[in-house]
């Protein structure tokens, strides 16, 4: 049975201004509004009523990760530098990753996402074929060390997520396991109410052949994406954040990175590059009198545009392709990077399968770096950039296409055996032989969700939620007189016996306009406001969302919203 949160006795209190630092509706709204309330940069208390809203969004994550058969786990948060040593990320995430020592003087860091510590689960668990294909999942609390942390929980250092990883013996195992994923994703977002795209995302420093990212239209989105207004054609762009300085001509000489304090956009490289900011700059790799340089996102890095000017003459840059690849495997690598790095070179089949990092002179941990050209390869095209402008003709119905900015809520990736490979994580098969592994790793943003509801679905009053993550189902109002009082309450214990999750205010010298302006404040989908009409049988039952009013008789009134 559901039960009354009476905000009289409840630790919900709203504010009247902003925080000053917030830009976004979201960061505005959840902290006025009493959800969350930040605790340092990037880190986040949720409370009451942003904690019910963050249950409600694990738990239609929860149901349909169960749906498809995902069992789930709980792994530490604290993890042992070992594994992540093995996989290349405890260098490859860079500053992203919290790095933190014992008494005893060992190495820890606290987990970003768990592909290391889920293979070597299954490994110490699954001997047999007959034990895959398994999907595990977690809830968690993941800790990245974000360069800009912002807009509230849209982009936390400390946040919550949802991690799950496929286990299979074949390729159309992890298919099917990947296939399973997307539409479980499809049926998680469409439940809690997001528009979302399914954009296919270059697999990048994660490897693998195939991902898609879901993301979440939204003017606070810090994506970038090409929109069809008449079909369902959608594509990703990506931002640019770190330039990696050019290679010493011997080609094994140190790499100097550029590090400051300037954050460039996308706007300002391609301004620079002389390209148009719709271009879709995905990874770069620019020649410049004959050396590449490497412009990619390896951690969040930042890196002054002026500085790379003066490196960089525009008359004389040439982008890379993925053919300056083909056949050379000693400049791809399979060390998988922090961020969803997106070369698009390795989305293409004849770079290398299943490599996901591409190198130069066989250095770990170098992302295109000690490259030479004209030694080990030439660059003649310029096929990588590709320029949409607003208004240019969908690829599949010609329509006039739409540049936006959304969230990213979801990204699944067929990983391969990367992993598998790397923590020797085989089976064995139905001949006695081993057998070796193959992974998906998929991941929805929870706390991130929360936000990008609020982004959506909020109003000039506030928030405004969907019923599936709501904190309550009704809200409702008692508008101040001691009868008001008295009938509001009996209302509401009557709602919450036929299953109705009610919050109650009933806070006495709270005057009756401020607590309409906290409803509609709080965003619960219905409120039932106990005022005036009371004397003669009457509440009015109003919809958040439209703002449609209706008198409803009090005997009535149960029945209606139940
Ligand atoms: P972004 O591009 O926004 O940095 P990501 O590609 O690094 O995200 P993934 O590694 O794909 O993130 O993680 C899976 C999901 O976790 C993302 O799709 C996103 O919804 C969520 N997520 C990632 N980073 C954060 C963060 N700092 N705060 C909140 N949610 C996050
Ligand atoms: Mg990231
Ligand atoms: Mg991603
Ligand atoms: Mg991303």
């Amino acid at each position: 049975m559901a039960h009354v949160q009476r905000m009289s006795t409840s630790m919900i209190k709203t504010l009247r201004d902003d925080p000053a630092d917030a830009e976004t509706a979201s960061h505005k709204l959840l902290v006025r509004a009493g959800y969350v309330r930040r605790s340092s940069a990037g880190v986040w208390t949720w409370l009451p009523l942003g904690k019910k809203v963050l249950d409600n969004v694990s738990r239609v994550v929860r149901e349909e990760m169960d749906a498809i058969g995902g069992q789930e786990v709980l792994l530490p948060a604290l993890l042992p530098k070992e594994p992540y040593e093995t996989s290349g990320r405890w260098e490859e995430y860079g500053e992203l990753l919290f790095r933190l020592r014992d008494r005893k003087g060992a190495d820890y860091l606290l987990g970003p996402t768990h592909e290391e510590i889920f293979t070597l689960t299954v490994k110490d668990q699954c001997t047999s074929y007959k034990d895959l294909p398994v999907i595990l999942y977690q809830i968690q609390t993941k800790y990245r060390d974000e360069a800009r942390p912002r807009s509230g929980v849209l982009r936390g250092r400390e946040f919550q997520m949802k991690d799950s990883y496929s286990f299979d013996t074949t390729d159309e195992g992890l298919a099917e396991s990947y296939r399973l994923h997307r539409a479980a994703y499809t049926r998680v977002f469409e439940r809690l109410g997001l528009d979302y795209r399914i954009v296919s995302a270059v697999s990048g420093a994660m490897g693998g052949s195939a991902s898609e990212e879901f993301l979440a239209p939204a003017a606070a989105g810090e994506d970038t994406f090409v929109d069809c207004p008449k079909c369902d054609y959608a594509a990703n762009t990506e931002a640019v954040t770190t330039v990696v300085a050019p290679a010493d001509p011997s080609g094994h000489g140190p790499v100097e990175e550029l590090d400051t304090p300037d954050t460039p956009t996308i706007e300002s490289l391609a301004a620079y590059l002389d390209v148009p900011a719709s271009a879709t700059l995905k990874n770069l790799l620019v020649k410049v009198d004959g050396e590449v340089w490497a412009v990619g996102v390896p951690g969040d890095r930042e890196v002054d545009l002026a500085k790379l000017g003066e490196h960089l003459a525009p008359a004389v840059v040439e982008l890379v392709t993925a053919e300056d690849f083909v056949g050379r495997p000693e400049l791809v690598r399979g060390y998988v990077g922090p961020q969803g790095l997106g070369l698009p070179y390795l989305a293409d089949p004849r770079v290398a399968a299943g490599t996901s990092w591409i190198t130069g002179a066989n250095k770990p941990g170098t992302h295109a770096r000690n490259v030479v050209c004209g030694r080990d390869f030439t660059v003649d095209r310029y096929l990588d950039v590709v320029v949409v402008e607003p208004g240019d003709p969908c690829p599949r119905c010609g329509a006039g296409l739409e540049i936006g900015r959304a969230i990213e809520i979801g990204h699944i990736f067929q990983l391969g055996r990367k992993y598998a490979d790397a923590f020797g994580l085989d089976v064995l098969g139905p001949q006695g032989k081993p057998v070796r592994v193959t992974m998906g790793s998929y991941g929805i943003g929870v706390s991130r969700a929360v936000a990008a509801l609020a982004e959506q679905t909020h109003d000039g009053a506030g928030l405004c939620w969907p019923r599936e993550v709501a904190p309550a189902d009704v809200h409702v109002v008692a508008a101040g007189k001691a009868v008001q009082t008295q009938l509001a309450a009996e209302l509401s214990e009557r709602l919450a016996e036929a299953g109705v999750r009610v919050l109650l205010d009933d806070r006495a010298g709270v005057s009756p306009g401020v607590k309409f302006t906290d409803a509609e404040l709080i965003g619960v989908p219905t409120i039932l406001v106990v005022g005036r009409g009371a004397a003669d049988g009457v509440v009015e039952v109003k919809d958040r969302r439209t703002g449609e009013k209706e008198e409803v008789p009090v005997a009535e009134v149960v029945a209606r919203l139940a």
